[in-house]
């Protein structure tokens, strides 16, 4: 990524520590969604980076909402929404997946992805990939094609890269 879209990120990210829990230093991006000059440079330089090479962008609920729809907008593509077990209703396909403590489950609507599709699956945090494999793997049980995933941050430690391997991680930063 360019030094300047970099720059506006590192800027704008808000790192808490103990947050949700003891132990864990958190990613907080809403102070550049908050700023909206931050925000708007943001989506254009995704926007360019991404312009003809997909067909439909995955937001990761929640904060891969956020930054997946103006994309999509911007993209003139559709937006695809992965959320957690029970919110969104059927037909649904689901899969489980292991989190360091515990387990959880996403599901995506498989009439909204498009056979063949390009589908950019995008997030704010790439911590474990647990969530992001979960993704792709849903996407393409949909019949769409995921390969790269785009997030603002990447924390190199918790091996989301490796847990990846074979798809494309852009990451803004890495921590
Ligand atoms: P994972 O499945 O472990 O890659 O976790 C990714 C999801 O958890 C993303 O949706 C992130 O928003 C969130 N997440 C995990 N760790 C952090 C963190 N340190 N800061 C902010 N968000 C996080």
């Amino acid at each position: 990524f360019p030094q300047d879209i970099v720059e506006l990120v590192q800027s704008h990210i808000r790192e808490v520590n103990d947050f949700p829990a003891p132990g864990v230093l958190f990613q907080d991006v809403t102070p550049l969604i908050a700023d909206p000059v931050a925000f708007k440079a943001l989506i254009d330089i995704l926007a360019d980076r991404y312009r003809g090479k997909v067909d439909a962008v995955a937001g990761l609920e929640s904060r891969g909402f956020i930054l997946g729809a103006p994309l999509a907008v911007a993209l003139g593509v559709g937006m695809l929404t992965v959320r957690k077990a029970g919110r969104l209703p059927g037909p649904v396909v689901g899969i489980d997946y292991d989190l360091e403590y515990g387990s959880a489950r996403m599901e995506l609507q498989p009439f909204t992805v498009n056979d063949g599709d390009r589908v950019l699956v995008i997030d704010d945090v790439l911590a474990t990939g647990g969530t992001a494999n979960a993704a792709f793997e849903l996407i393409e049980a949909a019949g769409g094609h995921a390969d790269t995933l785009c997030v603002l941050m990447e924390i190199g430690a918790l091996g989301g890269r490796e847990r990846l391997a074979g798809r494309t991680v852009d990451a803004v930063l890495t921590y």
